[in-house]
């Protein structure tokens, strides 16, 4: 039955994009374990590592996909994973620990698996899954070296098996219209920006090891900036970088990692950001300025809530589960064989961009990317 107008509007636009993302599932005919038959079931999502962001943000997100579900987990903790168990209703076969996981490849309950620990053992937990035959999630940062990074892409495309990397705000509907503007350039091209992500440091162990994190909160937070920053210059990376790492006012706890950083990125046609992260302040904003107009962000890069500011007055968009939308998409480029917006080369693409701010901060140097 056709819809009216009315009906249309009285929709969240998310619905109408799952909707139509449904719609293209059920027409489409796509490859999966190597058969070619229309996919219409939900892909099977296992979760590899339990911890916060798993457990506050990543499970719940999984009740509210259309797409996806949660179809079992990886854990180092057996009692965990019986607690997953029970409050997801999961089978018991669909729990694994970081010893058997790889006799995942047997089990088509899984098609996907997330990677959710720390970034160091991203690589290692992608690589395996991709050689059981999983499509691949991987949270941010990718891993903490650009050559990691570019083997876990190796890997998945060896295995014929899809790689996006854990980008949330991709989905969210203020940053899908700050990506509308810089393809249209109707405030003119993004020539001036600035954004910082900080927050004081808890006691969150493993993002102070140098060897798990990779770095301190230009690799945790920091990243969002340049990451906002690459999508106002309409995907492009930027040509060079230089970077001052603050004096640390807590030596003792910022032996291995820096404490605040602040750099600046300098694009192909001439356009600066100004960046900041920090583990001893607060700051969440990205404000971009064109020739025709702005658009400022505060927050800018929170779960719900994220607010803007433009020269044409205030956006006001839903708020939209930015985790389950980005699963919904992973699953549906899965099953339509379309390819992700967010894949390993993006995750490969801000490694090279980190590791030449660390570069400048410890050189004094303009880098090149
Ligand atoms: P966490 O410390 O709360 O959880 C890490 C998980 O990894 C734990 O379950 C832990 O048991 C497991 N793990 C396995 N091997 C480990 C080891 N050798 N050392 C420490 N932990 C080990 O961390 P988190 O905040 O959930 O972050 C996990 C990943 O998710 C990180 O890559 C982080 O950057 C990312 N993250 C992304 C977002 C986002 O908005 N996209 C938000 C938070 C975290």
């Amino acid at each position: 039955m056709k819809k009216s107008n009315n009906d249309l509007a009285l929709r969240s636009r998310r619905e109408f994009l799952h909707d139509l993302a449904w719609a293209s599932a059920a027409l489409a005919t796509t490859r999966l374990h190597g058969q070619t038959k229309p996919l219409e079931r939900k892909l099977g999502i296992a979760l590899l590592g339990l911890g916060g962001y798993a457990s506050g943000e990543l499970g719940p997100a999984l009740r509210e996909t259309k797409n996806c579900y949660l179809a079992g987990v990886v854990t180092g903790h057996p009692e965990k994973g019986e607690r997953w168990a029970a409050e997801y209703n999961l089978n018991k076969k669909n729990i694994y620990n970081y010893e058997n996981f790889d006799q995942i490849a047997d089990n088509r309950d899984i098609d996907i698996v997330y990677v959710v620990t720390p970034p160091a053992l991203h690589p290692e937990f992608s690589i395996r899954a991709a050689k059981a035959g999983k499509h691949v999630i991987s949270e941010k940062p990718m891993a903490t070296s650009v050559a990691d990074c570019e083997r876990m892409v190796a890997a998945c495309k060896a295995a014929k098996v899809k790689l996006a990397i854990g980008y949330r705000l991709h989905f969210d509907l203020y940053h899908r219209e700050l990506m509308r503007h810089a393809q249209e350039q109707d405030f003119g091209p993004f020539m001036n920006m600035n954004g910082a992500f900080s927050f004081v440091f808890g006691p969150r162990a493993w993002r102070l090891d140098k060897k798990l994190a990779g770095g301190g909160p230009l690799m945790d937070v920091g990243i969002y900036v340049l990451h906002g920053a690459c999508m106002a210059a309409n995907g492009v990376a930027p040509i060079a970088v230089t970077a001052h790492e603050e004096p640390k006012t807590k030596p003792e706890l910022f032996n291995e990692v820096e404490e605040t950083i602040r750099w600046t990125m300098e694009f192909p046609n001439g356009a600066h950001c100004e960046g900041l992260t920090s583990y001893n302040q607060s700051g969440n904003h990205l404000r971009v300025e064109g020739a025709k107009g702005w658009m400022d962000f505060q927050p800018a890069f929170s779960y719900s809530g994220i607010a803007c500011q433009t020269s044409r007055g205030p956006l006001n968009l839903s708020s939209i589960n930015q985790q389950a939308a980005h699963m919904d998409d992973f699953a549906d480029c899965i099953r339509t064989g379309r390819d992700t917006s967010v894949p390993g080369e993006l995750g490969r693409r801000d490694m090279q961009i980190i590791t030449a701010i660390y570069e400048a901060a410890r050189t004094g140097k303009r880098v090149q990317v």
